[in-house]
């Protein structure tokens, strides 16, 4: 089928959609590097983690010595990398950044230890996809600066203890929870990223137009911020998109109006839920009447990862109130039926009700603003 053809097919809409609305970096995003900040001015939102963070470098900074650890952890594209990077510059000392999957031996992490200068930042992401004979090298060396090596095999065999740089260890996960313990307890900070409000993505936004030079008037850009699903990289994504339709079917500015026809285009609706997160929640209706459904049969049903479902699907919706999540499994909020144009039906409200009664052993309580729900549940 010759791409014209295709491109107007539903088929590549989704896709479209699903490849602009995934926050893991990609190829396209390549450009990020001349638009991640580098000091905290331009580094929006995030202000608990920024303040406390601000503190702690200035009292480092003080007393000569390295940063304590430090572990983020958040949804992918919320500015993690970015962090790392700011907290070097402020140290005014080397970043190094590597991943836990490309960090395959002891001795890889040895090599990468060694070559640290004092104080220096060691940005690992997705760490806790570390292999566990790797992490067994980081414990001393996170706590004492050494490094243990074996020497020889067997009866002869012995263990030098070898020191290490003071440096500073920023470890970057999407969930705390998937970390072992004795890694986690390592970590002198740890933080968590939000999603950010439409207002903190909006500033990011103005920022980047400038830098790219793309046009973005107001309108536009309160567009493109309501629907990019609280995530920067989401945002600029779909900035560089908008303008692409601004400079084909508008006058070269990305307003209100290029900016829904764009989304609209991408299938992303008012509420940036793109064709994955409708899917979602209308497999939960049609075959769980809403839920709770477990995460596994939801991610078979749906044919989505789990991992996907919880680190990317998920956070938003809940953000905006549509999904919870209770120890029985994931239901729909009132507001997600409602979302989809369907009445939430009473006995469905009763369940719901019931479910926080069971969990918090008072009396029943109204749940029916989804918000509400999820805070009161969750951990
Ligand atoms: P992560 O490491 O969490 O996946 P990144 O740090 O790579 O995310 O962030 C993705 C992009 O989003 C960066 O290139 C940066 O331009 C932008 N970004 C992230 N957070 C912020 C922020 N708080 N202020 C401005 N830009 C941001």
């Amino acid at each position: 089928m010759p791409f014209d053809d295709y491109a107007e097919t539903d088929e590549f809409a989704v896709a479209e959609t699903e490849r602009l609305l995934g926050r893991e970096r990609r190829v396209e995003d390549q450009d990020e590097n001349t638009l991640r900040p580098t000091r905290w001015a331009d580094y929006f939102g995030q202000n608990k983690v920024k303040d406390n963070l601000q503190v702690f470098i200035e009292a480092a900074r003080q007393r000569g010595e390295a940063l304590d650890h430090v572990l983020l952890y958040g949804p992918p594209g919320l500015g993690k990398t970015t962090l790392a990077g700011i907290i070097a510059n402020e140290l005014g000392v080397h970043l190094r950044i590597t991943t836990g999957p490309a960090i395959e031996k002891p001795g890889d992490l040895a090599a990468i230890l060694t070559n640290l200068t004092e104080r220096d930042v060691l940005f690992i992401d997705e760490i806790h996809r570390l292999n566990r004979s790797v992490e067994e090298i980081l414990y001393p060396a996170m706590e004492d600066y050494a490094l243990d090596i074996m020497i020889g095999k067997g009866p002869s065999a012995r263990s030098i203890r070898l020191d290490l740089p003071h440096f500073t260890l920023i470890g970057a996960t999407t969930r705390a929870g998937l970390l072992t313990a004795p890694l986690r307890d390592r970590f002198g900070m740890i933080n968590r990223l939000e999603l950010y409000s439409p207002e903190e993505i909006g500033q990011i936004l103005q920022r980047d137009a400038a830098i790219l030079n793309i046009g973005l008037d107001a309108s536009g850009r309160n567009v493109i911020a309501e629907r990019s699903r609280g995530t920067p990289r989401i945002a600029i994504r779909l900035l560089k998109r908008m303008r692409d339709f601004a400079q084909v079917r508008g006058t070269g500015v990305i307003n209100a109006e290029i900016a829904e026809f764009g989304l609209k285009a991408l299938e992303i609706d008012a509420k940036g839920l793109d064709a994955t997160d409708l899917r979602l929640m209308r497999n939960m209706i049609d075959m769980f009447g809403g839920g709770p459904v477990g995460l596994d049969t939801l991610a078979a049903t749906t044919g989505e990862d789990p991992v996907t479902i919880e680190d990317v699907y998920e956070p938003f919706l809940m953000q905006i109130g549509y999904l919870a999540k209770t120890p029985r499994g994931r239901v729909l909020t009132r507001l997600g039926w409602e979302h989809l144009g369907l009445p939430c039906p009473t006995q469905y409200e009763r369940k719901l009700k019931g479910l926080g009664t069971a969990l918090r052993g008072t009396d029943a309580h109204d749940f029916s603003d989804g918000e509400q729900l999820q805070l009161e549940i969750e951990p």
